[in-house]
């Protein structure tokens, strides 16, 4: 039997060893900590149940594929749909709700911010042809694969490219609209893969299209149901997991990756996949080889500050799962996290409660919050001073935003910044990596 090696257990990781699996390989999953699913992971304290890293859960049918190239195996996973996507707060006390149905949004965006039906319509209409153009290249294929460069879908998306918004900011794109908060309700999908919506280009506009199209979805019982049922599948049919096992070289024989060494030991494999960040994929594992020097110096994505609050009375009714409570000055808010590399002292602050929906996570009338601003990497800034003074500002603004006194509810808390969520995955300077990097010497 032809063996795979996988280096790192996070949804990427999991995802390719079930399909390695599947096409029959041998697969082995050497991770470096002591718990499958990376950044997809969750805690538990003082009996709240907080999901660590992602919470928004779009596009379900991925998940659903894997699971079903076992059949005989029972899933146990399920999910639902919302219909509201996300609560939406400024501080002079407009509040809306984005339905995920089309329809819906148009009506109540166009009432709650008067602007015309046709605008908004319009707008979705392009964000879905932009995503139908779009998706097979960014979402099905590889882009390391010269195929994927002359396949139709890619031929067809050029021929498209004047319509696709390439040559303007998705700032510029959204000024489509005149009321300023739906730009910025817009601008915020730009922050979906950690990038600023004045530097980023008009196709991310395509995201939207993912919630009021497709839709958002929640996972029974948490976000940490998906890495964990795609574990324990992965285990069902036989893929080995060695955690605790950090792999320190990709070793090769004339540009073909032949296996790995760890502290443990070294292992031969057919295919070796790296799921680890590119960056210390080249930069640790393959000193000697030569990089992809472009890649490796493309500018990252922003990174997150974490709260994880305990303790807070479930009297909030205005909110739900998704909430997020705006800054007064969007571009400043980018401007110190891309080009000051510090935190700005009015964030837009996101509130995630999967209270709301799974109500065993936190105890009887309470409610778990995960609240999260959007922050620059690690790059050796004093964070105890930016996470005391963030903890302030954003207390601030939840008060302002809810007529509340937040801070004498909370009497449990745990902090993830920057650097945690780089030592926890090896991603450098980011929270958004290059999901499931195959690098270019590995044949496939
Ligand atoms: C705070 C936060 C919020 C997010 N919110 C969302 C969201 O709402 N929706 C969404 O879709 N996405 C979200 N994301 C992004 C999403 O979490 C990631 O895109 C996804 O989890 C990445 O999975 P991955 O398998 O590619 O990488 P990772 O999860 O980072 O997995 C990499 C794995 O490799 C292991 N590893 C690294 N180096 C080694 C080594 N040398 N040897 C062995 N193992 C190694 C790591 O320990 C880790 O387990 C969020 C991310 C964060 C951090």
């Amino acid at each position: 039997m032809s063996t795979a090696i996988v280096i790192g257990s996070g949804l990427g990781g999991i995802a390719t060893a079930l399909r390695l699996r599947h096409k029959g390989y041998k697969v082995t999953v050497f991770e470096q900590n002591d718990y499958a699913g990376g950044k997809l992971h969750a805690i538990k304290k003082d009996g709240y149940r907080f999901d660590l890293g992602p919470s928004l859960f779009t596009l379900p049918h991925l998940v659903d594929q894997l699971h079903s190239l076992f059949p005989d195996h029972n899933s146990s996973f399920s999910y639902i749909k919302k219909d509201i996507g996300c609560h939406y707060f400024w501080e002079d006390g407009t509040i809306f709700k984005a339905h995920s149905d089309h329809a819906d949004f148009v009506t109540h965006a166009s009432d709650t911010f008067t602007e015309s039906k046709a605008v908004i319509n319009n707008y979705l209409n392009t964000s879905k042809s932009r995503y139908n153009l779009t998706k097979s290249l960014f979402l099905e294929k590889s882009l390391h694969k010269w195929s994927t460069y002359f396949s139709f879908d890619t031929i067809k998306a050029i021929v498209n490219a004047p319509l696709l918004g390439l040559f303007n900011t998705l700032n510029e794109e959204n000024k489509v609209f005149r009321n300023p908060k739906l730009t910025q309700l817009f601008n915020r999908y730009a922050t979906y893969n950690g990038s600023s919506p004045y530097q980023t280009p008009g196709i991310m506009s395509m995201i939207p299209h993912l919630e009021m199209g497709i839709g958002t979805f929640y996972p029974q019982n948490g976000m940490h149901r998906i890495s964990q049922s795609l574990y324990e599948l992965a285990i069902e049919v036989g893929v080995e997991f060695r955690f605790r096992e950090s792999v320190t070289k990709i070793n090769y024989n004339h540009n073909k990756a032949i296996g790995i060494t760890t502290p443990l030991g070294v292992y031969d494999g057919d295919i070796i996949v790296s799921n680890m960040d590119i960056y210390p994929t080249y930069k640790k594992l393959l000193k000697d080889y030569p990089e992809p020097v472009k890649t490796l110096e493309q500018e990252r994505s922003s990174s997150a500050l974490i709260f994880y609050w305990g303790g807070i009375e479930n009297e909030y009714s205005e909110l739900d799962l998704h909430n997020i409570l705006f800054s007064e000055d969007y571009p400043a808010e980018f401007d110190y996290i891309f080009n000051k590399k510090t935190l700005f002292n009015d964030p837009t602050v996101y509130i995630n409660i999967t209270s709301k929906e799974t109500k065993a996570d936190a105890p009887a009338g309470c409610e778990n919050w995960f609240v999260m601003i959007n922050a620059p990497g690690d790059y050796g800034q004093n964070w105890e001073e930016m996470i005391t003074e963030a903890r302030k500002n954003i207390i601030t603004k939840i008060n302002k935003c809810l007529n509340t006194d937040i801070s004498k509810h909370i009497s449990t808390e745990h902090i993830l910044d920057p650097r945690g969520i780089e030592k926890n995955t090896s991603s450098y300077r980011a929270h958004y990596m290059v999901p499931q990097v195959m690098i270019n010497l590995l044949r496939f």
